[in-house]
């Protein structure tokens, strides 16, 4: 690719390394030209399901949406990017997984509370609240307390463990809307 800041063709790669757990490649680039020094990320393109919206109508997975609905709900919340990208890989490849070329946008709201639950409780209740619609106070107080309970059963995890347990969130959550 040419140079951002000056247009030369030549750059020379001087760091590459895996990120979001492998998912991408992250390289540190200088132009040969004006010495200028930038990073580009890599990424697999893979073929993602189309969504079926409520009204019937489908349209393509569209990431950066996914993205922004991912940071409205964490904003001013204490998670790194890194961890973000990475449940945004997680639910990428749950879709993929699925083999379908279309699946709900239930379903995709389903896997994005499941991501958020992992990820900052707060958030999760911030999405849930406006996907779910909550009706009154006391449907948001319950799941308030459903997620203290949960929180409580699950004791002292490790941070090692949530990938699994992401996973086995995910197959209960999926049937759960109402
Ligand atoms: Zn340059």
């Amino acid at each position: 690719m040419y140079c951002p800041f000056c247009s030369a063709t030549d750059t020379k790669v001087i760091d590459s390394r895996l990120v979001s757990d492998g998912h991408q490649i992250r390289r540190r680039r200088e132009c040969l030209a004006c010495h200028e020094r930038y990073t580009t990320f890599e990424s697999a393109e893979l073929l993602m399901p189309r969504i079926i919206k409520r009204d019937g109508t489908r349209e393509p997975f569209n990431e950066d949406k996914m993205r922004s609905g991912f940071s409205r709900a964490l904003e001013k919340r204490p998670v790194s990017i890194e961890r973000v990208e990475l449940s945004i890989n997680k639910l990428k490849s749950q879709l993929r997984a699925t083999g379908e070329r279309e699946v709900t946008s239930e379903m995709l709201g389903n896997l994005t509370m499941a991501q958020l639950k992992e990820l900052d409780k707060v958030a999760y209740l911030r999405f849930a609240s406006v996907y779910l619609s909550f009706e009154d106070i006391s449907e948001f107080a319950d799941e308030i307390a459903r997620l203290g309970k949960e929180s409580l059963s699950r004791g002292k995890n490790t941070d090692k463990n949530t990938d699994k347990k992401t996973d086995q969130k995910v197959i209960k959550n999926t049937g759960q809307k109402k």
